[in-house]
């Protein structure tokens, strides 16, 4: 199948999905995940509508960045190293992974020398010590507390990456979890936080993402293929 019949698929599976959740399919957009993906097949995704691209490597996407330019936006994914912040800001239109006080002082700096506001997401680890990153949930909110002073970034919503399981009923319980975490955060009114965005479901399992409130799925293999 094409890289456009992929996202004919995907589009139509999300606008099921949306509507069996009473959502509008046009509150989701597709983050396309070009890791190891050629330039030619990136570009293909953008010629069939694509607007948002994510990469979880910093120095990857430098490449790639600098190949096709800034044809959509490009979302920074992965495990950000606080070494690594300072180029992530000067690369990325947002970040949907910070973790920790020190990553977000470190991209708050950084976006601040280059006179811009960051769009960030703030990653929870809900599945306890079955993932290696993200904040705790019971931290999250003070995580918030603690960043949304912060001038130079703009807090837009939550984001995880669940364990791979087999049952998408204990994955739809992460998701509600996520939304749930996104409501209560949201009720804390802080100032220059929006919750608006939960980035959450993959090629396996984004219609339930969706049905649950997802409105950025993070999509790779549906749209590209198997990744070698
Ligand atoms: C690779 C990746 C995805 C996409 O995974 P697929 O299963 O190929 O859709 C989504 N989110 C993150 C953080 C990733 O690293």
């Amino acid at each position: 199948m094409s890289i456009a019949e992929n996202l004919r698929s995907v589009r139509s599976r999300i606008e099921t999905a949306a509507r069996k959740g009473g959502r509008e399919p046009a509150d989701v957009t597709i983050v396309a995940v070009t890791k190891t993906v050629a330039p030619e097949q990136i570009r293909e995704a953008v010629a069939s509508g694509i607007t948002c691209l994510g990469e979880n490597r910093v120095q990857e996407a430098r490449d790639k960045i600098a190949a096709i330019g800034r044809v959509a936006q490009w979302d920074f994914i992965g495990h950000l190293q606080t070494n690594k912040a300072a180029l992530a800001a000067t690369l990325f239109d947002r970040v949907h992974s910070v973790d920790s006080e020190r990553v977000a002082w470190a991209l708050d700096r950084a976006a601040r020398k280059q006179g811009r506001r960051l769009p960030v997401l703030v990653q929870v680890n809900l599945s306890g010590e079955e993932s290696k990153f993200g904040v705790e949930a019971g931290a999250a909110l003070d995580l918030l507390r603690s960043i949304a002073g912060l001038a130079n970034l703009a807090v837009e919503g939550l984001m995880t990456i669940p364990p791979y399981v087999d049952n998408p009923d204990k994955t739809r319980a992460l998701y509600r979890g996520l939304r749930e975490l996104r409501d209560e955060a949201d009720a804390l009114a802080l100032a220059g936080v929006a919750m608006t965005h939960l980035s959450m479901g993959m090629s396996h399992d984004y219609p339930v993402a969706v049905e649950e409130g997802a409105t950025l799925v993070r999509i790779g293999t549906a749209i590209f293929g198997q990744r070698p």
